[in-house]
This record gives structure tokens, sequence and C-alpha cells, in this order.
């Protein structure tokens, strides 16, 4: 096992293979066909929690009226949820047609959201605003056959990127895919690179470039007089953040700077409904995680190492727990000066063969996290 740490351009050149001979099954082809756009996130035997601290709460899926013509619409999930990859989406009523926030992951989400906003405010959703380019965000595009999407540039390329690789046929997937149906991911067609206001039936919609921080390529729509912010992916609650496309010292930039803005309520792209001390909180993870990794780093510790040892409390008991790993990956990257837009696979399943090798070598199997769920991470949210 190595112990010292890879630079990023040595682990591209050596490859996981390097490390562990299982992970030849997933060279080549099957890194290749990592995406941003990918199928359906997994269940997997999370690491252990932490018994001192509450778990996360359960909430229901539901579109739910935050304030006249204002609705979020929250995907269900709770302490058990299996794939913390479904994303909550937004939806602003004006006097001829809606906007929506966000597309969500497939066929079961998108089409129950445009049924329940059409049923409930009698519009037809003519705009679509695609906060960042996870496919948990932009695979139902195609469901919104009415509507003008838009996005960060960012966001278009990465999706232009995918479409290639995306597969012509929804495969049936609970909670997503109910049977095979024709399959195509829509781009944008529309971007802006700064900020945009929508005036939507009285409602001031503000739709804010955000990043780097989840992405290089995030929006948030905030509605001022509403004190309502629809923060995308730069806010998780209750759920671990996923790293893997961030910027995480910007990210927690952003936090900060969300925390001086006249905001009530924050609905986040994962996790239930809340506000600025929600957002707080994610923000904190990063930092606690962050001063836990930096010890590591300066100690010449592999992130895989690192991950294997890290306690984060309160923490541990998110939904995801398993993203400590990739976090870890991307918080090395940042401080090697290595960061990229790109998911960086090789470095991650690298790290996830150690933190396993580290856990079986000290007989805490029931934390082994499986490849093939690190594989599926590439599904990002
Ligand atoms: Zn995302």
């Amino acid at each position: 096992m190595a112990n010292r740490r890879l630079t990023r351009r040595e682990a591209i050149q050596s490859g996981a293979g390097a490390i562990v001979g299982a992970a030849a099954v997933l060279a080549g082809a099957e890194v290749s066909r990592v995406s941003a756009q990918g199928g359906a996130v997994v269940a997997t035997p999370p690491p252990a929690r932490d018994p001192r601290f509450p778990l996360p709460p359960s909430w229901n899926r539901e579109l739910r009226q935050l304030a006249p013509n204002v609705y979020a619409y929250s995907q269900g999930g709770g302490p058990d949820m299996s794939g913390p990859g479904v994303s909550n989406a937004g939806l602003i009523v004006g006097a001829d047609y809606s906007l929506a926030i966000d597309a969500m992951q497939g066929p079961l989400p998108a089409k129950a959201f445009i049924a329940a906003a059409r049923q409930t405010t009698g519009k037809e959703i003519a705009r679509l605003v695609n906060t960042h380019h996870h496919g948990d965000h932009v695979n139902g595009n195609q469901f919104f056959t009415r509507a003008e999407i838009s996005s960060h540039p960012y966001c278009r390329e990465e999706v232009l990127k995918a479409v290639a690789n995306t597969p012509k046929t929804w495969a049936p997937t609970p909670g997503v895919v109910e049977a095979a149906e024709p399959r195509v991911l829509v781009p944008p067609t529309v971007t802006f690179k700064d900020d945009v206001t929508y005036y939507i039936g009285g409602n001031e919609v503000q739709l804010r470039f955000a990043g780097p921080a989840h992405t290089w390529g995030d929006v948030m729509a905030y509605l001022p007089k509403q004190k309502i912010l629809f923060a995308g992916d730069v806010a998780f609650f209750w759920v671990a953040p996923y790293a893997n496309n961030s910027y995480i010292s910007k990210w927690i930039e952003t936090c900060d700077k969300i925390a001086g803005w006249d905001v009530d309520v924050i609905v986040p792209g994962h996790g239930p409904i809340g506000g600025k001390k929600e957002l707080a909180e994610m923000a904190n993870y990063f930092r606690v995680l962050g001063v836990e990794a930096r010890r590591r780093y300066d100690a010449k510790m592999t992130p895989g190492a690192a991950a294997a040892e890290i306690r984060l409390g309160r923490f541990d008991n998110w939904i995801g727990p398993e993203r400590l790993i990739m976090d870890v990956v991307r918080w090395y990257e940042e401080w090697d000066g290595t960061l990229l837009p790109d998911y960086n696979a090789n470095a991650v399943r690298e790290a996830t063969i150690e933190y396993n090798a580290i856990k079986a070598g000290a007989k805490k199997t029931g934390q082994i996290i499986p490849l093939d769920r690190m594989v599926a991470l590439a599904v990002p949210c």
C-alpha cells in the first residue's frame, strides 16, 4: 500500500492498478464511462454513525408553497434514504407562465414535478433554469418540452460534452425510471455569465452566478422580496456535500457571502428546506474536514489513509458519509495546486481502495465502501 502521497500527475500516470489488482476491473472503459450524467445512485452500507449526535430528519416529496406564487418541490428523504442523489427543484408562477429551477434526475420525478406544477398553478412551465450541469439537475430537461432552458456557459459546455455518452433509453430504476423510454440529454439554449433578473407575476427573481463553488458554473435564484434563496447544490442540508467538481475554499466563501444577504428560507439542492443556519452547518462540514485533512496532509498521509482515520462527529450522521473520501481528495488537490474543474476519478478510486484496505485491516469491514459505489459517485449531485 502506498503511504506516500502521490501528486495528481503521478496518480494519473500510475493509475489505480498500480495500487491494488482489483482496481484493474475498473480501468479503461469504466473510467472513461464516468461522467457527470451517469445512471442511478445505488445503496451502500455507510461508514459508522456517531450515536452521540442526532440523525437527519425525514421529509416528504411535495410541492410546497413558500410564498404567493413561489414553490419548492422537495424530494423525500430521511436517515435511511439510499440515494442522496435526488435533488430539489423550484417554481415561480407568473401571469402567463411559470419558471422552473432545475429538472431533476429522470422521468418519474420530472414528470411528477411538472404535473404537480400544472395542477396547482394551471400554468405551463415556459422557462427552466439549470443551476449546474450535474445529471440530477439536468437529466430531466427533455420533459420540459415547452421551456426555454438557460444556465451558466460552463454548465451548457459540460452538458454538451455529456450528450454523446448519454444512453438512448432510460433504464428502469426505482424512484427515477418506471419503464424503459427514449432518453435524450437536452442542453440549455440560453447562457448568462453574471446575473439575470426576471420579473414574473410581481416577483423579482435574481439569477446569480455563485461559482466557482460546488462547480465552476453554479447559479442560484434569489427572491429579495420574499427573502427566499433557491441555492441549487451550493446548499446540502443533512446530506454530505458532493465535492467532485468543487472548489471547496471558494464554496465556503460563497456560503459566508450568503450569510450577509437578506434571506429567511433556503431551498437546498439536496435535503430538507432550511435557512442560513443549515447553510452555515454545511460550510462547517468543510471547515471541520479541512482542519482534520490538513493535519494529515502536512504529515504526508495519503488522502485514502486520511479519510479512513478522520471522524467528523455530528457530520458522520449525514446522508452519504462516504463522500468524505472525495471531499478529502478535493481538499488535497486544492493544497497541491492541482485542482481542476473536472472530477479526478483516478484519485478518488485510489483513495477508496486504500480507505477500504485500512478498514479491512482494522476489521472494520462494516465501514468498507464498495468500489462500484465510488464509481457510482461519478453520478454526482
Ligand atoms: Zn451537483
